[in-house]
């Protein structure tokens, strides 16, 4: 039984309603009202300015300066590039750099810092130009936004590079709306809550010495988000918590439990197995695997390395696009689970039923995204498995 930490649970509700403050289009008066108070300056410019270049508008209302106090506080919950979010209004640059001009970028479309990057890089003068029909007069401002920016360390930005893997705050930012399945109250309640990272607990550690490898917290902790992140589907991200957590029982615990039970694998009949063999090492499961290892470097088009951290934990090697990101934990969990629901048989997971349960999986993913999203952004998942499936029919009956 899990008791709300009232400390949290208090700066939640303080903090939930700068969310509204990003919205644009239907805002409630009350959001109207707060910004009458601050005049001239703009809450949803302000929250994503640092603390030292935050200007303190003399009439602030309490409960937004309390609210920007506590977003302070769990920054880096809200916003995944540092030190500047993808998310800052262009407009907001003028706290940083008092003579940049503003007005020109915005008038031609340019509102947030993430227009101004590609693939994680500063565009260069010329391409926003071409894009953007920028004028020749901005090139000043272009170039103290750069120097500001290389000051910041954020010319080229290697943690967010597309939309998708920025933050719920950043998303409302750019779309101007909050997406549907965030609840802000109970989200922002999530959002900062201590996360319980897996590092430093027995499971980490015995799965650091099966590996004879270490991750820091933020690994840890990043293979556990990332996959709460891309996946929908619970069966899947309960499996995912199991491996990680080394919830099922092989045969040495259940012998070492209950010494009359063989402590043999129920596969390969090597005595004294542990967590490694029947999830990775035993015999029988190297082709399972190099199978799975070959489905991913054609569907999605990635080499993934044949190693345990990888297939069992969910370590992706950096740089992977978030919708390819997305079919590999689809199809890494999926072949996972078939390994679980063939627990203590002699049973090998086939290939043909792993890839029916990745189109069923497949499915219900599109169906989520037509329900709560915009199309184009879960839709790509399911249109490259289904090139790969229309291209590779007799893997069904392999
Ligand atoms: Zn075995």
């Amino acid at each position: 039984m899990a008791f709300p930490n009232i400390k949290f649970y208090y700066q939640a509700a303080v903090i939930a309603p700068l969310l509204t403050h990003l919205e644009r289009g239907n805002r409630p008066q009350w959001v109207t009202l707060e910004n009458l108070a601050i005049k001239p300056f703009l809450t949803a410019n302000l929250i994503w300015l640092h603390k030292r270049s935050r200007p303190k508008p003399t009439s602030i209302p309490a409960q937004v300066q309390l609210a920007l106090q506590f977003r302070d506080l769990h920054r880096k919950k809200f916003e995944t590039a540092k030190p500047l979010s993808m998310a800052t209004p262009i407009e907001a640059m003028t706290y940083y750099i008092p003579t940049f001009h503003a007005s020109p970028w915005k008038e031609r479309g340019i509102s947030h810092l993430a227009q101004v990057y590609e693939s994680g890089k500063l565009l260069s003068f010329e391409r926003l130009q071409a894009t953007h029909n920028l004028p020749h007069t901005s090139q000043y401002s272009y170039i103290q936004l750069k120097s500001l920016l290389r000051a910041a360390h954020t010319d080229d930005i290697t943690e967010a590079k597309n939309t998708e893997e920025l933050s719920i705050w950043e998303q409302t930012s750019l779309t101007g709306k909050i997406p549907l399945t965030f609840k802000p109250f109970s989200g922002c309640y999530r959002l900062i809550l201590p996360c319980q990272y897996i590092s430093g607990s027995t499971s980490a550690s015995q799965w650091e010495m099966d590996l004879q490898t270490s991750f820091t917290e933020g690994r840890w902790s990043s293979m556990i988000s990332s996959v709460r992140k891309l996946i929908k589907s619970t069966p899947l991200i309960e499996q995912h918590q199991k491996t990680i957590y080394r919830w099922y029982m092989v045969p040495l615990h259940l012998h070492k439990l209950y010494p009359l039970t063989s402590a043999m694998c129920w596969r390969c009949k090597q005595d004294k197995v542990s967590v490694l063999h029947i999830w990775w090492r035993c015999p029988h499961l190297i082709r399972y695997w190099e199978d799975i290892q070959k489905i991913i470097a054609e569907a999605a088009g990635i080499q993934l390395p044949l190693d345990p951290k990888t297939f069992l934990l969910l370590d992706i090697p950096r740089g992977i696009p978030t919708n390819s990101k997305k079919l590999l934990y689809h199809v890494l969990l999926m072949a996972q689970k078939l390994i679980a629901r063939r627990w203590k048989s002699s049973e090998t997971p086939s290939i043909p039923n792993l890839i029916q349960e990745v189109d069923t999986q497949s499915m219900y993913e599109t169906s989520f995204s037509k329900a709560y999203t915009r199309p184009s952004h879960l839709s790509n998942m399911r249109d490259q498995w289904r090139v790969w499936r229309s291209s590779n029919i007799q893997h069904s009956s392999r």
